[in-house]
């Protein structure tokens, strides 16, 4: 489920496609992730990005960041998966 709202995230620029300069890695302060819309508690580790499309912070959890990172890549190939295979 998280994946597929940082997916859709993704498709509405919410998230960059570019890899974000990493600013800070600890735990989180009770903000929201921009991954999956929940609160990151001090009891979870948190990942602070600078987005270098328009300069904003983005903050994600560690697990929302690796989801991200492997979905903003994807993003780029297109898909097969679609394509009906002819026999
Ligand atoms: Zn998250």
């Amino acid at each position: 489920m998280t994946r597929q709202l940082i997916r859709l995230r993704l498709r509405d620029g919410r998230l960059p496609h570019d890899r974000a300069v990493e600013l800070g890695f600890g735990p989180g302060s009770g903000q929201e992730c921009d991954g999956c819309g929940t609160a990151i508690t001090a009891r979870q580790a948190m990942t602070l990005r600078l987005d270098t499309e328009d300069w904003s912070e983005i903050r994600l959890h560690d697990e929302c960041f690796q989801i991200w990172d492997d979905e903003r890549l994807k993003a780029w190939q297109p898909s097969r998966e679609s394509t009906p295979v002819k026999k």
